[in-house]
């Protein structure tokens, strides 16, 4: 008897920010997400599949001609009540719904309210299974795989299936996952179950060097956590010649022979969680590896190298005060961080910082819609939660004042166009991130 023909849709869901489209998320300013390639990478070959990806951050689910059998949504808890209302209105029209990603992974039982079957932890064997199992009629309520998963020979993401036109560039990439460490608003930890996993260096430069361009990017968490590991990676992009992009932790950058690699490997621009300008904050977010003194300095060493710096800053610690705000300002300015981005804590479902603050009645927010780190879903403690949310949007609001923009690029000479142009995109996000309220974030 004749397969039948699966028609699936890979979708991935965006919050009202990136679905109307604000500010510095147009999409040409966006580089490819990779789950939807590299879950179609993962599809078995003798499956006849009919396949749609659609990332919503892009293209409207109204505008799309496809009827699917089958439609599997990764989820992350910011997009979880778009994907739940999605989920619903498919199985309503009798599709069956996957879902997976780090949300599902954290609550696994609350996604099974709106979908046919969830994936729990790593994709990589599960995915395939389940398509096999939905053409036989037998796909699980449950698929879980939390233990160790060898990242050697993980597929090539399937690239050719992106409109490259709809990104800045499709070359994204990861060598690890996961991160070893403990910050305490991070969900990653528990998402990768404490773990810290390392993909082959062979297979990571033969996969960029199917790569068209002079540029790749690392989407990795945590790309230089592990010392000798960094090193031979370092090293062996040196001969492609190509230009990276990635994201590092400030202890990785302050270990000189790392730093030198980074250079010398042609690292052009770096998203550091710098989180706070206090060494007491640090501590209480317990990331106190970061250390405020050396901030300066290794800025210093990265502009003086043509590296430019995208660096996130973090608002909302127990040790931060009202003071927290002007500090901050005053020192992205003074470092002359290219791009800053500020954010609130966040304890999200499913991880101990979660457990803790429910505890103590401090969650005031339940709706996990308004969990994209731009509002404030729980009682600071030194501060009321008007106040976080009033100083979150005045950092925002100075930072990207022209003043402030100008003296943080001033002296910049490589790249200064796209500097320039993300930072304008950032001013236009800034201005409009007060008007998404509870009211706009939970709109369907
Ligand atoms: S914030 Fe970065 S360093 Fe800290 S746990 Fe998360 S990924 Fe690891």
């Amino acid at each position: 008897m004749e397969k039948e023909r699966i028609k699936l849709l890979l979708l991935l869901p965006a919050d009202a920010i990136h679905r109307f489209k604000v500010g510095n998320f147009k999409k040409s300013l966006r580089y490819a997400p990779i789950t939807l390639t590299y879950l179609a990478a993962l599809i078995p070959k003798d499956l006849d599949i009919d396949l749609k990806l659609l990332d919503e951050g892009n293209e409207s689910i109204n505008s799309i001609n496809f009827e699917p059998d089958l439609v599997a949504i990764s989820v992350m808890t910011g997009t979880s009540s778009r994907a739940y209302t999605l989920a619903d209105n498919y199985r309503k029209k009798g599709v069956k719904v996957v879902m997976g990603g780090v949300h599902p992974t954290l609550l696994p039982d609350e996604a099974a309210l709106h979908a046919d079957t969830v994936v729990v932890g790593f994709a990589e064997r599960s995915f395939p299974q389940l398509l096999i199992d939905f053409q036989k009629g037998k796909m699980k309520k449950f698929y879980i795989d939390r233990e160790q998963m060898p990242l050697n020979k993980i597929p090539i993401p399937r690239r050719d299936l992106l409109n490259k036109k709809d990104y800045i560039t499709i070359n994204t990439i990861i060598a690890t996952r996961g991160c070893p460490n403990r910050c305490k608003f991070c969900v990653v930890p528990y998402v990768w179950n404490k773990k810290y996993f390392r993909r082959p260096i062979n297979d990571i430069i033969n996969e960029i060097k199917t790569l068209e361009g002079n540029h790749v990017v690392f989407i990795d968490v945590n790309l230089l956590e592990d010392d000798n590991y960094t090193r031979e990676l370092l090293t062996a992009l040196i001969p492609l010649k190509k230009y990276w992009f990635g994201l590092s932790t400030i202890k990785a950058l302050l270990n000189k022979a790392i730093m030198n690699l980074v250079i010398k490997s042609g690292c052009k621009g770096l998203l550091i969680g710098f989180e706070s300008v206090t060494n007491k904050s640090l501590i209480s977010l317990n990331k106190g590896f970061n250390n405020v003194a050396k901030y300066a300095n290794m800025m210093k060493i990265l502009h003086d190298n043509g590296i430019r710096v995208n660096g996130t800053f973090l608002f909302g610690a127990d040790a931060d005060d009202k003071s927290v705000f002007e500090e901050t300002v005053k020192f992205v300015d003074r470092i002359k961080i290219d791009l800053p981005r500020f954010s609130v804590f966040t304890p999200y479902p499913g991880t101990p910082i979660f457990k803790e603050l429910e505890k103590q009645d401090r969650i005031i927010e339940y709706d996990w819609a308004m969990y994209d780190v731009e509002h404030v879903v729980f009682k600071p403690k030194l501060m009321s939660p008007k106040e976080l949310e009033e100083g979150l949007h005045w950092a925002w609001k100075e930072t990207y004042s022209i003043k402030s923009i100008f003296k943080r690029i001033t002296g910049t000479t490589s790249i200064l166009g796209v500097i320039l142009l993300t930072n304008l995109g950032y001013k236009y996000y800034a201005n409009k991130l007060p008007k998404y309220n509870k009211f706009i974030m939970t709109q369907e």
